[in-house]
């Protein structure tokens, strides 16, 4: 070193600017990760989601990892500890840069929803149909009920099992726009408040709004709660309907959104009624590892959409 520095002397200035080019550029790669850590905190929400450092992608990069071929550009990150069959992978939402209230989804299955990631009120799903015209009325109970089209044929499958089975599942609710589910909250606020927010969600925050979602009810419940009007209720998980549903939906490719146990994860009350379609495969997925879509999704997905400030 000492000789080398003599050499650089005599060499002049340039010499020592190509040493500190050459020290420079031996740094490691992760100074740059961290800073794009940093960058990339600013302008997305804090979730449970793979290392960024070690990607070395840069920070926009960094808020769709999921969307990557697994591997590929990241040798040295460590596997995801759940990993998801191609078919149950979610498609990659355009924008995860986009404040929730305007999120406009694509078509997929596994839009996330929750409490703190929203939907547009300008969000409508494509391909709604009316249930009326593929289920008896003794099921529809005569109400305006609207599906994806993409949920009818499971929905139709499962309910004719169940009449096979003896028993008379009904359909209570299905698609509710931002503007319904909003008629709906200050309806459960007039009628019950102290338990309005168990029975809705406010407007945009619903998985009501996309249209893959079935609230059923069961001729049993009036009697096992003691309420001749009673729609909604816990006990649903006691009537031979709830126990049916929640032994066999996911064969059919509907999920329990809201278990009773995943209540610090989904920020909502136990939901025994409330069924969504996620398509079989992950249907069956999530049943097996006994958790709910929300649980996964936030476990194996970034944020969708930044939350809005209060
Ligand atoms: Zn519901």
């Amino acid at each position: 070193m000492h000789r080398l520095l003599r050499t650089g002397r005599r060499l002049g200035p340039f010499f020592l600017l190509a040493i500190l080019f050459l020290l420079a550029s031996c740094a490691p790669a992760t100074t740059s990760g961290v800073i794009a850590v940093v960058d990339s905190a600013t302008t997305v929400t804090p979730i449970a989601r793979p290392p960024v450092v070690a990607t070395g992608l840069p920070p926009t990069a960094t808020t769709a990892p999921t969307s990557l071929p697994t591997g590929s550009s990241t040798p040295t990150a460590a596997p995801p500890t759940m990993i998801p069959t191609a078919t149950i992978t979610p498609s990659p939402t355009p924008d995860r840069n986009t404040l929730c209230s305007q999120r406009i989804p694509d078509n997929s299955l596994l839009t996330i929803v929750t409490l703190t990631y929203g939907l547009s009120r300008d969000y409508e799903p494509a391909g709604l149909v009316e249930l009326s015209g593929y289920l008896p009325i003794d099921v529809t109970l005569g109400y305006p009920t609207q599906l994806r089209r993409v949920a009818v044929t499971p929905l139709v499958d499962m309910i004719t099992d169940m009449q096979a089975a003896g028993l008379q599942p009904s359909i209570i609710s299905g698609y509710r726009s931002y503007s319904a589910q909003a008629i709906a909250r200050q309806k459960w606020l007039e009628k019950e408040p102290e338990r309005a927010n168990i029975l809705s969600a406010p407007p945009g925050f619903s998985e009501h709004q996309l249209g893959t979602v079935v609230d059923f009810g069961s001729p049993e419940l009036p009697e096992i709660v003691g309420q001749e009007d009673i729609e909604f209720h816990t006990y649903f998980y006691k009537t031979s309907e709830g126990v049916w549903l929640l032994e066999n939906a996911h064969k059919y490719g509907f999920t329990l959104s809201y278990p009773f146990e995943a209540f610090d994860i989904t920020g909502f009350f136990y939901e025994p009624w409330h069924f969504r379609y996620v398509g079989v495969e992950m249907a069956a997925h999530l049943h097996e590892q006994g958790i709910s879509l929300t649980e996964h999704q936030l476990a194996t997905e970034p944020p969708p959409c930044i939350p809005d400030p209060e």
